[in-house]
């Protein structure tokens, strides 16, 4: 998981951007750094870091596999761009190879603790 920031998606007219932090707590940490040497902030106020906190975009690779919930079908989403297509993915190989016509919520409560984020 990737986390990136930019200051226009807060309205701020910089042109700053932080791409590829590995954690919120790191991007955070950039960001009181040129906050307080672009923006003359020491400190960055409880609203707007609520407002950054609202605006970092986290970008990511997702992967499942069968295998991981215990069915041996062989079955594999590798590098689904977001969690929402690979389980709308999921749901249509749940249907097709599975014959469930829906995802049971403790079964899709399994699933989403297995899904690996890169
Ligand atoms: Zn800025
Ligand atoms: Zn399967």
């Amino acid at each position: 998981m990737k986390y990136n920031f930019s200051c226009a998606d807060i309205g701020m007219n910089c042109g700053y951007q932080i791409k590829g932090a590995s954690s919120e707590d790191e991007l955070l940490e950039e960001l009181k750094i040129h906050a307080k040497m672009s923006h003359g902030l020491t400190s960055i106020p409880a609203d707007v870091l609520d407002k950054i906190k609202k605006n970092i975009k986290k970008s990511g690779k997702y992967s499942f596999s069968c295998a991981d919930v215990g069915m041996k079908c062989g079955f594999e989403i590798v590098n689904a761009d977001t969690e929402e297509e690979l389980l709308n993915e999921l749901a249509i190989h749940a249907k097709l190879s599975h014959n469930m016509t829906s995802i049971p919520q403790d079964t899709l409560n399994a699933i989403k603790s297995k899904i690996k984020v890169m």
